[in-house]
């Protein structure tokens, strides 16, 4: 989902040493400062250091209207999440990041518990943040939401035979079902969301069900399981949102007419809701810039900063006074699941280990 050819438009910077000591290969850094006046006298205590997952024109667009309002240099290293986290672990009291930005609360969970977040009390974003979408200690907040739903080819399945995520482990779809491996953070979150609502038993079954009914052994990402119901490979595929909205809107032909070729089904609108997650940000435990780093997240948590954040990736903004995109909108308002995301990373090594159990490739 990169959009790498952005990169090239922002302004390569140095960071402090230590920033870029072991930094991974295909990390880059970039800087949203706005020209002069951005720095107050020199003063570079005025300044924000993000590790994010994103990159995003849109997202630079936001940076830099945060500098120019606040004055707040932003300097951004991206990277892949899972590589970002462990760089933060790395660095320890050292690091230069303030601010990390990822994807899932699997993610968030976990750098949560390595200690490399810490508890941010802010008035603002408990107002803009719903209770359920930030972590329970505050140590994270979720910033746009994303749900895990089911695409069906249009050509074969009516929607009215999609009910329930429960039901994909009928036998009546034995081989038909989608999905990529285990060590995907979002299959583990969905069974963590299974385990917090139905208990450790229930969410088993469940699981076993899938690996039965699946079309083929898990390879791919979530856009190949939409590839391959469109190659008549299964019916139907679990998959998040914003996938389906970036090959709906992808520069390759080819994806947008997979995409046509799929309905978007919300699973378990009468019964426990279609699983949700978010993308979010914690102020780490290192920081040296805290309150730029909460001016941040609360900039971002904003009505205007919210449905650019959101729609830079086709997500549901999760400021609940902010409308979703026109796209979004068209696919019907849903029911969501109703628990603390919290549970999702408290729940996720269960899920791992179920998962493990019932041979989820
Ligand atoms: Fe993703």
């Amino acid at each position: 989902m990169k959009k790498r050819s952005i990169a090239g438009m922002l302004a390569i910077l140095t960071l402090a040493g230590a920033v870029l000591t072991g930094c991974s290969g295909n990390s880059s850094t970039t800087s949203a400062q706005t020209g002069s006046g951005s720095q107050q006298g020199g003063n570079t205590s005025q300044v924000v250091n993000i590790y994010s997952d994103r990159n995003y024109e849109t997202d630079k667009q936001l940076l830099e209207q945060f500098s120019k309002e606040t004055g707040i240099k932003v300097n951004v290293i991206e990277g892949k999440s899972d590589e970002l986290i462990e760089r933060l672990a790395r660095e320890g009291k050292d690091s230069q990041a303030d601010l990390l930005i990822t994807a899932d609360v699997g993610r968030l969970h976990r750098a949560k518990e390595q200690g490399l977040l810490q508890s941010v009390q802010s008035d603002t974003l408990s107002k803009n943040v719903p209770e359920n979408l930030k972590d329970k200690d505050n140590q994270w907040y979720g910033l746009t939401v994303r749900a895990r739903v089911l695409v069906y080819a249009k050509d074969r399945v009516n929607p009215s035979q999609l009910s329930t995520y429960e039901d994909l482990t009928d036998p009546k779809w034995n081989k038909k079902i989608l999905v990529r491996g285990s060590d995907s953070i979002y299959n583990q979150s969905l069974l963590a969301s299974f385990i917090a609502i139905n208990g450790e038993e229930k969410a088993k079954a469940w699981a076993k069900g899938i690996v039965d009914n699946m079309a083929r052994t898990p390879k791919g990402a979530d856009r190949d399981q939409a590839k391959a119901v469109v190659a008549g490979e299964g019916d139907v595929a679990i998959m998040n949102t914003y996938y389906y909205g970036l090959l709906l809107n992808s520069s390759d032909p080819e994806e947008v007419k997979v995409a046509k070729q799929l309905g978007v089904f919300f699973p378990n609108q009468n019964t426990t809701g279609t699983h949700i997650n978010v993308s979010g940000a914690g102020v780490t435990a290192s920081s040296k810039n805290k309150e730029n780093a909460i001016k941040l997240i609360e900039f971002l948590s904003s009505e205007k900063a919210q449905k650019q954040f959101a729609e830079a990736n086709f997500e549901y903004p999760a400021n609940p006074a902010v409308e979703p995109s026109e796209l979004l909108k068209s696919w019907g308002t849903f029911k969501r699941q109703d628990i603390n995301l919290t549970k999702l990373g408290e729940n996720n090594k269960k899920a791992v280990e179920i998962l493990n159990q019932v041979g989820w490739k």
